[in-house]
């Protein structure tokens, strides 16, 4: 359950959690002041093995006075309340962060309001539109509340972590506010969900950063900001779930390559004629079941803006469906 890391005072906790990815994991740092980097679902077994992990070194969760979000998914922020309310701790997170950490609610409405006219102009049916809505509604259950956030974390902020210096870079793409910190010294990264062995990390559709904003283009964020972590040429990466990795550049190399495969794939099936995003997605991934739509949804549209980025596909609103067309 608990798993040493390369930094002395630093070490890993395995949490389950309800999701099809396994256990998220968290990060203990020792030291002033005791630093909780991730926490995991909001269940009594989240918690219960946080506990255990906690004890394994002699800690309690009372006696956490830091904890940093590494981005807001729920298997990484759901137990903040609850550690807030135990220990007082101090949460620090991006600015994107925070409106999921102080007015949840608010920030799944924004995000609900701007998918579901995506999802309408894209051709997806009403009653696939509610499911992913029901989802949504299922990942807030699995959140304890809102905490305020201390002390907002962005890129070239640094900080100490179990008694080193690190750096916080902000590597939008699985999400918007996605924090990695790299230690120089010791040349480790804590990559969160940016970079997994196991699993491509999918970069999700989240609404504009601002109202009036444009729908950020995630996928091409994360191909950008994989490229730039990689150059920090970090000798072993300690992630949000599974195993650390210990060769990046070969990871990203093969993550770049599985990108553009995926994308020549999405061009040819478009067959010259113009297509909705709905329509795509179902030919893409024909057999995955429909609680998965959102994530395969969010994979095509990002393959659809890196055809665009490379001028193979254009766009076009048409009676209030958004047709994405080939480019000969
Ligand atoms: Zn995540």
């Amino acid at each position: 359950m608990t798993f040493p890391t390369d930094i002395a005072g630093l070490y890993g906790i395995a949490l389950p959690t309800p999701f099809e990815i396994g256990p998220v994991n968290c990060y203990v740092a020792e030291g002033e002041p005791l630093t909780l980097i991730d926490c995991g679902t909001n269940t009594e077994e989240t918690y219960r093995t946080l506990v255990r992990g906690l004890a394994e070194r002699g800690h309690r969760v009372s006696d956490i006075r830091r904890l940093i979000i590494t981005h807001h998914h729920t298997d990484h922020l759901g137990l903040a309340r609850r550690i807030v309310d135990e220990s007082g701790a101090e949460v620090w997170a991006h600015p994107l962060a925070v409106r999921w950490l102080e007015t949840p609610q608010e920030a799944r409405n924004r995000l609900t309001a701007f998918t579901n006219a995506l999802f309408h102009e894209s051709g997806v049916p009403q009653a696939q539109i509610d499911l992913m809505n029901q989802t949504g509604q299922y990942l807030d259950s699995l959140s304890s509340g809102s905490v305020p956030v201390a002390v907002r974390l962005d890129e070239g902020d640094t900080l100490d972590i179990a008694g080193y210096r690190w750096m916080a870079y902000h590597t939008p793409g699985h999400a918007g506010d996605m924090l990695c910190f790299y230690q120089p010294e010791s040349n480790v990264l804590l990559a969160s969900d940016h970079l997994l062995q196991d699993v491509s990390s999918n970069p999700l559709i989240e609404a504009p950063d601002t109202p009036d904003g444009e729908r950020p283009k995630r996928l091409l964020d994360y191909l950008r900001e994989m490229q730039r972590i990689a150059a920090l040429g970090a000798r072993i990466a300690y992630t949000g779930h599974g195993r650390p990795i210990d060769d990046i550049c070969k990871l990203v190399e093969s993550r770049l390559t599985f990108h553009q495969k995926r994308a020549d794939k999405l061009y040819a099936s478009f067959d010259g004629q113009p297509r909705l995003l709905y329509e795509l997605t179902k030919s893409m991934f024909p057999t995955v079941p429909d609680v998965q739509l959102y994530l395969t949804l969010s994979e095509v549209l990002g393959h659809l803006d890196l055809l665009e980025r490379d001028g193979r596909v254009t766009r076009e609103l048409r009676a209030g469906l958004l047709y994405w067309q080939p480019i000969h």
